[in-house]
């Protein structure tokens, strides 16, 4: 847990926040600044600044199950997904995030 990282105080609920899913190591909540009608963020509890400091095999394959289970429980097939990694790319929180976009439910 980083003291100053706004994910790692949602993720850990120093900032009540509803999740739309959880696992073990994810969670999964709304974007305060949807860029489409359902907008999500799935984050991993544990700090990890970006995908390029991410070395956990099973964490990677959580992260990427957490997409698929939250979509599929929300009845979402067709969405987007995105990984901002590095200011260059637009990354603005360094807590690792992966966006899912989607038009609408079912
Ligand atoms: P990125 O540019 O990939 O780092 O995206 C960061 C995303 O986090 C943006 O889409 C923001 O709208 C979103 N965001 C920032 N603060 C919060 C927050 N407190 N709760 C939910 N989403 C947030
Ligand atoms: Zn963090």
């Amino acid at each position: 847990m980083s003291e100053d990282c706004i994910f790692c105080k949602i993720a850990n609920g120093i900032i009540p926040t509803e999740f739309v899913h959880t696992s073990a190591n994810t969670v999964v909540f709304k974007d305060i600044n949807p860029k489409a009608p359902i907008h999500l963020l799935v984050v991993p509890k544990k700090h990890i600044p970006t995908l390029n400091d991410l070395e956990d095999r099973e964490l990677m394959s959580e992260l990427l199950q957490s997409v698929k289970d939250v979509t599929k429980k929300l009845n979402i097939s067709d969405y987007k997904t995105q990984i901002n990694t590095g200011k260059g790319a637009g990354q603005e929180v360094f807590h690792l995030h992966i966006h899912i976009l989607a038009n609408k439910e079912g």
